[in-house]
């Protein structure tokens, strides 16, 4: 077989067909970076709240999921067998795919790509006029507090403000998306914590997420986390949107990532919803410079739309067949 460099998809298609015809000691060295292969394929790399896991975006919204050591991948949510017996494995500062792989992720966004050419003339415009699986998710979106409970007040800024404004704008960006996105409150009310949870059960929702501010006696600390039930399926779902919508808020606005947590204190809009549900902190209050950050309208889109970019990703790393698993309601 002659090897020649036709184009950078052709350089790693290639290699994936050398593999075939050589030993075993070129499938090593036919292992690429994963940052190289991305740059190629167009796929932005994304870290996730695992160390050795990454999500991998194309520019036209679709998906992959890797995991180092794993025998399978995920696209567009969907379980797919590696083509080799070779696993990614993890170097200083970056993962390495296995040639076989590379090829495979090609194929999947070449196949894909080819059965919807019709309907996607408009590549630029597909990440967000037509995301994969989001279109009928039925999601709660709850503004902490409000009316008499302003929740943290710092600097004149109160809390209850800050997460309404952030709701209203991730409820917008939803249902721009065809979500049915539902507020437990759209002003400066105070719905109960039984209510709140109780209209996400009664709606049927397949998410709930709780937009808080933070609030410490450290002044210095800041950045984003979520806390979230682990109970059973729904707290591996509860634990996995967490992880997913702070990795998107930490991308879009380079806030510090605080990670998903547990919750332990037996928080009630997670404990009474029957859903994945999680309790976002998008940001300390008592940070001066977060709390300028969070009343600017501009950063409140950025979180907003950080929030959208997680759902997305939970949605297309897990599926619908998760969420049924749970007993939420699908996505019709
Ligand atoms: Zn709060």
């Amino acid at each position: 077989m002659s090897c020649r460099f036709v184009t950078g998809f052709g350089v790693l298609l290639l290699l994936g067909a050398c593999t075939h015809t050589k030993d075993a000691a070129i499938r090593t060295t036919g292992s690429r970076p994963l940052s190289e292969v991305a740059r190629s394929l167009g796929l932005t790399v994304r870290p996730t709240g695992f160390a050795e896991d990454r999500l991998l975006v194309h520019r036209d919204g679709r998906s992959f999921y890797v995991m180092a050591g794993k025998h399978y991948y995920r696209f567009m949510g969907d379980r797919k067998q590696l083509p080799g017996a070779e696993v990614i494995q993890v170097t200083r500062s970056d993962l390495l795919l296995p040639s076989e792989l590379v090829a495979a992720l090609r194929r999947d966004l070449d196949g894909s790509r080819s059965q919807s050419a019709e309907s996607s003339t408009q590549p630029a415009q597909t990440a967000d006029a037509k995301p994969p699986r989001l279109g009928g998710l039925t999601v709660v979106i709850d503004a902490g507090h409000g009316g008499t409970d302003p929740g943290a007040i710092y600097g004149g800024i109160h809390e209850k403000a800050v997460v309404l404004a952030v709701a209203l704008a991730t409820i917008r960006k939803l249902k721009a998306l065809g979500v049915q996105a539902i507020p437990t409150r759209t002003s400066d009310t105070r719905p109960s914590l039984d209510a709140r949870a109780s209209l996400a059960n009664r709606r049927k929702a397949d998410l709930f997420i709780s937009i808080h501010a933070d609030s410490a006696s450290r002044r210095s600390a800041s950045g984003v986390g979520a806390f979230f039930r682990a109970d059973g399926a729904r707290g591996r779902q509860s634990r996995k949107l967490a992880v997913a919508v702070v990795d998107g808020i930490v991308t879009r606005t380079d806030a510090s990532n605080r990670r998903a947590r547990a919750d332990s204190r037996g928080l009630r809009v997670l404990r009474k919803t029957h859903m994945p549900a999680i309790l976002l902190e998008i940001g300390f209050l008592t940070n001066a410079a977060e709390r300028r950050r969070l009343v600017d309208a501009r950063y409140q889109e950025r979180v907003a739309q950080g929030i959208v970019d997680g759902i997305k990703g939970y949605m297309s790393r897990t599926g619908t067949a998760a969420l049924r698993r749970v007993g939420a309601t699908p996505p019709r």
